[in-house]
């Protein structure tokens, strides 16, 4: 494994004008934290980030950097003295390197840049010499040239004082730094979607903080553990979550209490929101997100969602409300959820779910509904009930 990565950055970064700074400063220090207490060191050149892993597991360090918000993608690179020879070896060796991971044969190109005009060859002479010898070396079973469209490309840059040759890309989320967005709320349950809801809320530069409704001891605390495990997970991709643990047993008991039955998600999905709202006033968050998308199920219609939203002025960011369960899946695989998500624990609202719950509620019949029930007073003491917990990405390993 190689020692030096060179990162890009997401081209929407790029294109930020003169906000641009700020976005490459994020980036910089959220990398920075990623990588905390180990021996690395990120250096800004010019144009791009290079991260030298000094002790450090090298494969651990690019783990770490692909998971951070507004990576785009990294590259190992190998260094090589300026010196044609050494910089023909050193490309075999890289492209070899490749190959291995690869079944043959695999199409290649060569691409050369010569920053340091001072080298003798230019810059299609150092493609052809190398791209010539490393195919020599191979053999055509390998390897085999293919300009247009390359499964590998192996790159040269000739630099002021060395070489640097790279044919790897392993890609990161793209998407923009966490702390770019502001601060938003997640809803977040134990279930498949609210944590990648977060994932994505995290990718479009949004600081997450959780909120998560709990009706202890009707639910255990294996249940809440579990929670914790997401909040945890998703620390490791946006470097913090504060997770706010919201005792919502005695809400739950007044709607069983004095609502019809067929109403009683709706309105616990009323009373969610208003307390989402009110902590989100507190801890200066502008926007709500939760793991809704259309249709899934009774609560998540369009009248649904009106009726819930209703309590609400405060934007409520869906970013799954387009996608399949399928899809969601599989992305809750691959940021690392899914295997805690899945795990059997009672959730606050299968607990209490009703037999026939409305598809299409009203708010007037919602209204109507929660007619019986102290809603300020019932907030007052959930949100005095409430604990927090922050969670920073060392907390998971
Ligand atoms: P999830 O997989 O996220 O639990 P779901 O498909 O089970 O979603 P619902 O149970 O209808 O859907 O919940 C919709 C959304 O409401 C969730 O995605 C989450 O944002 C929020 N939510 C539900 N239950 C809770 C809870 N106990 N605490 C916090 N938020 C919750
Ligand atoms: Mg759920």
């Amino acid at each position: 494994m190689y020692t030096t990565f060179i990162v890009r950055m997401g081209g929407e970064i790029a294109i930020k004008g003169k906000n641009r700074p700020q976005f490459e400063k994020a980036l910089l220090e959220n990398m920075r934290l990623a990588v905390k207490g180990m021996a690395v060191k990120i250096v800004r050149m010019g144009g791009r980030i290079e991260v030298h892993v000094e002790g450090a597991d090298p494969q651990e360090v690019a783990d770490r950097l692909t998971q951070v918000m507004g990576v785009s993608s990294i590259s190992p690179v190998a260094e090589a003295e300026l010196d044609m020879d050494k910089i023909k070896e050193t490309a075999l060796r890289v492209v070899q390197d490749a190959l291995a991971k690869r079944s043959t044969p695999v199409t290649f190109k060569v691409e050369a840049r010569r920053a340091n005009k001072l080298f003798p060859l230019e810059s299609p002479q150092i493609m052809q010499e190398v791209g010539r010898y490393v195919l020599s070396q191979s053999g055509p079973d390998r390897l085999k040239v293919d300009v247009r469209n390359p499964e590998l490309t192996l790159m040269v840059e000739v630099r002021e004082s060395k070489a640097y040759v790279m044919c790897d890309v392993i890609d990161g989320p793209g998407g923009l730094p966490v702390g770019t967005a502001g601060r938003v709320m997640l809803l977040l349950s134990g279930g498949i979607d609210s944590p990648v809801a977060g994932w994505l809320a995290m990718k479009r530069g949004a600081t997450v903080e959780a909120i998560h409704f709990h009706s202890f001891p009707f639910t255990s605390e294996r249940a809440q553990e579990k929670v914790n495990d997401l909040a945890k997970i998703l620390a490791t991709h946006g470097g913090r979550v504060r997770l706010h643990n919201v005792h919502f047993t005695e809400i739950q008991k007044e709607i069983r209490k004095h609502c019809p039955e067929e109403y009683s998600i709706t309105i616990m999905r009323r009373f969610m929101m208003r307390i989402a709202e009110k902590l989100a006033h507190r801890r200066k968050a502008l926007a709500l997100v939760t793991g809704e998308s259309l249709g899934q199920v009774a609560s998540q219609t369009l009248e649904s969602m009106n009726t819930i939203n209703h309590v609400t002025n405060m934007p409520i960011l869906r970013p799954l409300v387009a996608m399949d369960k399928r899809d969601i899946m599989d992305l809750a695989k691959k940021i690392g959820t899914y295997e805690t998500s899945i795990l059997p624990y009672e959730d606050c609202c299968t607990i209490f779910l009703p037999k026939n719950p409305k598809t299409r509620p009203k708010v007037h019949e919602a209204l109507a509904a929660e007619e019986k029930l102290d809603i300020d007073a019932l907030i007052e003491e959930a949100l005095e009930k409430t604990e927090s917990i922050l969670f920073t990405r060392a907390d998971s390993m």
